[in-house]
């Protein structure tokens, strides 16, 4: 792709993956996608580079979009530069799409409960569809996933409230 540059990190090479992305730094891009952040080095090499004005994404592994700003406290970043550097976090979950040319209108007052059921009533959007399976599909009712994001924007309110070094239960009362 042309304007892009990507550097292939191998531990072999006996650099830590934290002076791989200080070397790509160096290169001055505008944009910098670092990867899987592991460890506190390159969590405040990312950090540093978004202070300096250039957009910077990077992956972490947690179960929600909160968890991520716990998890990048937890390698040892502080609340202030937190708020500071980051932007938003974008929690990603694929979830199963049902077969488009067999699933079922289902009712929830003459179908058993299902999950679709349970989840179309916590949702409030109901009717609700659910599995049935076809050749299509080889009998799974589903095909293809779909992607649900949850996105935390870190606004001003909420970036004031980090600086009070909130607890987990607080951030994640405040989040939502
Ligand atoms: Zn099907």
């Amino acid at each position: 792709m042309p304007g892009v540059t990507q550097i292939r990190y191998a531990s072999s090479t006996g650099k830590s993956f934290a002076e791989t992305l200080q070397q790509l730094l160096d290169r001055a891009p505008d944009v910098i996608h670092a990867g899987e952040i592991r460890d506190l080095a390159t969590a405040r090499i990312a950090i540093r580079t978004a202070l300096t004005g250039r957009k910077t994404l990077g992956t972490l592994h947690t179960s929600d979009a909160v968890s991520g700003l716990r998890r990048m406290r937890d390698m040892g970043l502080d609340w202030q530069r937190l708020a500071e550097s980051c932007h938003a976090v974008v929690s990603l979950h694929l979830v199963r799409r049902l077969c488009t040319d067999c699933k079922r209108r289902v009712d929830a007052s003459v179908n058993p409960p299902s999950r679709e059921i349970k989840l179309a009533q916590r949702l409030g959007v109901p009717p609700a569809f659910g599995a049935v399976g076809c050749k299509g599909c080889a009998g799974t009712g589903y095909k293809g996933q779909v992607p649900l994001a949850e996105v935390l924007e870190l606004t001003p309110p909420l970036k004031s409230f980090l600086a009070s070094e909130p607890s987990d239960a607080d951030l994640l009362k405040i989040a939502r």
